[in-house]
């Protein structure tokens, strides 16, 4: 398959729609990230990528994290994590508090955000303290995506700090109702550092080959999931992915992914390949606009959905 034509292709076709959408602004620092932004890239089982637009600059990763945080957690504590954390699609949004309430402080999945503090709080505690979970998180990326300069943006995590209420609220309720073991500020400062993590769309769909290749990476030949967590880490990717519009994404795109309010989004194609998208403008539910858009051509060009 010509993968450039493919991707050059969709360049032409998403332009347009770069426009369309909003750029997150709850987080100040993000508001300034120019619209008409767009990268794109494939990397295939030798390593081997193929990317058009912006594809080697970096952007806020956001929730993309989560599925990093995840797949460390889940390494850790295997199915102890689930006592803490469902795999259930929310329908709600990303940062709701009613649901966890009624829920008696239980998130419905590690991709929304009172599942991902659950995540990073579990790791602080396998770490011992916050900056040790930081630097082992950091390590794990910087370790999937074989890139050692890899880090976060102090600005943006100072930014989400200052307008960080809901995510307080979410830990304190969980804390409420026992499912948070450590201190809340600083472990919701080291969630807010890992969603801060910068990356290129390069460095990303380099970073989710592991996940297409149930759990080993096959350019290093590192294991980093077992083929069983790396299954369930791709349909949690599915059905949660997207927040209250992950089925809308599974109906349009029907791949395994991972969205964040960046403006990235990350996916798989079991067996076959990793794909990283972005544009910064944001869909209604906080997914990038035309990065689904161009998620959609993709699979449509190519039949590469995992249905
Ligand atoms: N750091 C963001 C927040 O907690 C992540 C949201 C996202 O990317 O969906 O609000």
């Amino acid at each position: 398959m010509d993968y450039q034509a493919i991707l050059e292709a969709i360049r032409d076709e998403i332009t347009p729609h770069l426009h369309k959408g909003k750029v997150a602004d709850y987080i100040p620092a993000l508001a300034s990230v120019p619209k008409g932004k767009f990268a794109m890239t494939i990397t295939l089982e030798s390593g081997e990528q193929f990317s058009v637009g912006e594809h080697a600059e970096r952007f806020s990763i956001q929730s993309i994290s989560k599925v990093f945080t995840f797949t460390l957690a889940l390494g850790h504590y295997g199915r102890r994590l689930y006592k803490r954390v469902g795999v259930e699609p929310s329908g709600n949004p990303f940062n709701s508090l009613v649901q966890l309430e009624y829920e008696h402080g239980i998130p419905r999945n590690p991709f929304i955000n009172a599942g991902a503090i659950a995540v990073t709080d579990a790791l602080v505690s396998y770490y011992k303290d916050e900056y040790r979970a930081l630097e082992a998180i950091l390590d794990f990326i910087r370790q999937i995506s074989g890139e050692a300069g890899i880090t976060f943006d102090h600005e943006v995590a100072n930014s989400e700090m200052e307008h960080g209420d809901r995510n307080l609220a979410l830990a304190r309720l969980m804390k409420s109702f026992g499912n948070f073991d450590n201190e809340v500020l600083s472990t919701v400062k080291t969630y807010f550092k890992h969603c801060a993590v910068t990356m290129s769309t390069d460095e990303l769909s380099r970073a989710m080959l592991y996940l297409a290749f149930g759990g080993i990476d096959p350019v290093s030949g590192r294991k980093f999931a077992t083929p069983s967590q790396a299954k369930r880490i791709n349909a949690v990717m599915l059905t949660c992915g997207h927040y209250d519009a992950s089925g809308e994404f599974a109906y349009h795109v029907g791949l395994p992914a991972k969205s964040g309010v960046g403006g990235g989004i990350v996916a798989v194609v079991p067996g076959r390949l990793s794909l990283a998208v972005w544009s910064p403008a944001l869909n209604k539910h906080g997914n990038s606009y035309a990065g689904t858009l161009a998620l959609e051509k993709f699979t449509t060009k190519t039949g590469l959905s995992i249905f």
